[in-house]
């Protein structure tokens, strides 16, 4: 089967810097996957992810979407329509007054016929839990309700890949909480996810972890192989899952807890078990 994103050693350089943003990474995510992305400020993420959506081209190496070349030409429109982006500020990504007519405008541009349209936006706000906010202002709702007229957006172009650069960033714990949930309900649905975070407790429900370091690829692996190598994170300056931090520091008190406790309920239920 063919990874729907392959990136093959790819560079990016903006303009005349000396340093590369991207400097170098190979990287392959399967359909289905829900893959996160952590790495400390500047360590390339966004620029990532601008190469995965065709915002930017590699200065060297390839990047494929569902097999497309984001450098062949007339690709960029085929790619960026098998794969969305949704972005940290909200505001930036609802352009509309109204709901359902920022729902409408991707499709709208590339001339989905407006029955048609109906029905996707229609579909899209109701995945996202946002259908009774159709006629309203986007203005008028909360950050994590913004964001998900964003996805909604996103969703009614029908991708097979969604990257969220940050998108929980701004939110409140409960806008945080609701987003990601939906990217989970999303990737079940079939719905491949990159998820661009530095919430380690939101990397730590992905599938895999990918950790960024001045442009390349520093650790990868599944979120309990990632996050056991406590000092190698730390030292990428990324924290680890509080309750791993926790099952550490209760090793060290000589509590015999197992390897990969990462979330509030295995450490319950690891806690309960010990005589
Ligand atoms: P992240 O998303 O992980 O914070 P970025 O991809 O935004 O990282 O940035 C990677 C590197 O590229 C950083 O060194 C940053 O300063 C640089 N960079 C980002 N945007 C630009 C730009 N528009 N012009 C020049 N350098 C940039
Ligand atoms: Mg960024």
């Amino acid at each position: 089967m063919v990874p729907i994103i392959q990136v093959e050693n790819a560079r990016y350089r903006y303009g005349e810097e000396k340093k590369m943003a991207v400097d170098g990474v190979t990287l392959s995510v399967e359909k289905g996957e829900f893959v996160a992305v952590l790495g400390h400020n500047g360590s390339g993420k966004s620029t990532l992810a601008k190469l995965i959506n065709a915002l930017f081209l590699p200065t060297e190496g390839r990047v494929l979407v569902a097999g497309l070349d984001t450098a062949g030409k007339d690709n960029a429109w085929a790619v960026r329509r098998h794969c969305g982006m949704v972005f940290q500020n909200p505001d930036n990504q609802l352009v509309a007054t109204v709901v359902e007519e920022d729902g409408a405008f991707g499709l709208e541009n590339i001339g989905v016929p407006s029955d048609e349209i109906r029905r996707r936006v229609d579909e899209a706000l109701d995945m996202v839990g946002m259908l009774s906010y159709a006629r309203h202002a986007p203005h008028m709702l909360s950050g994590g309700q913004k964001q998900r007229v964003a996805i909604a957006g996103v969703l009614a172009m029908r991708p097979d890949v969604i990257v969220f650069d940050e998108a929980t960033a701004m939110l409140d714990p409960s806008g945080r909480r609701d987003v990601m949930a939906i990217a989970q309900k999303l990737n079940r649905e079939g719905i491949t996810v990159v998820w661009i975070t530095h919430f380690m407790r939101e990397a730590s429900l992905a599938g895999r972890v990918i950790v960024m370091d001045k442009g390349e690829i520093a650790l990868e692996g599944s979120p309990v192989a990632v996050f056991e190598q406590v000092d190698r994170v730390r030292a990428l300056g990324l924290d680890v899952p509080e309750m791993v931090d926790l099952a550490g520091r209760l090793r060290e008190k000589g509590v015999p807890l197992p390897a990969g406790v990462m979330t509030v309920d295995e450490m319950v239920v690891e806690l309960c078990r010990l005589k």
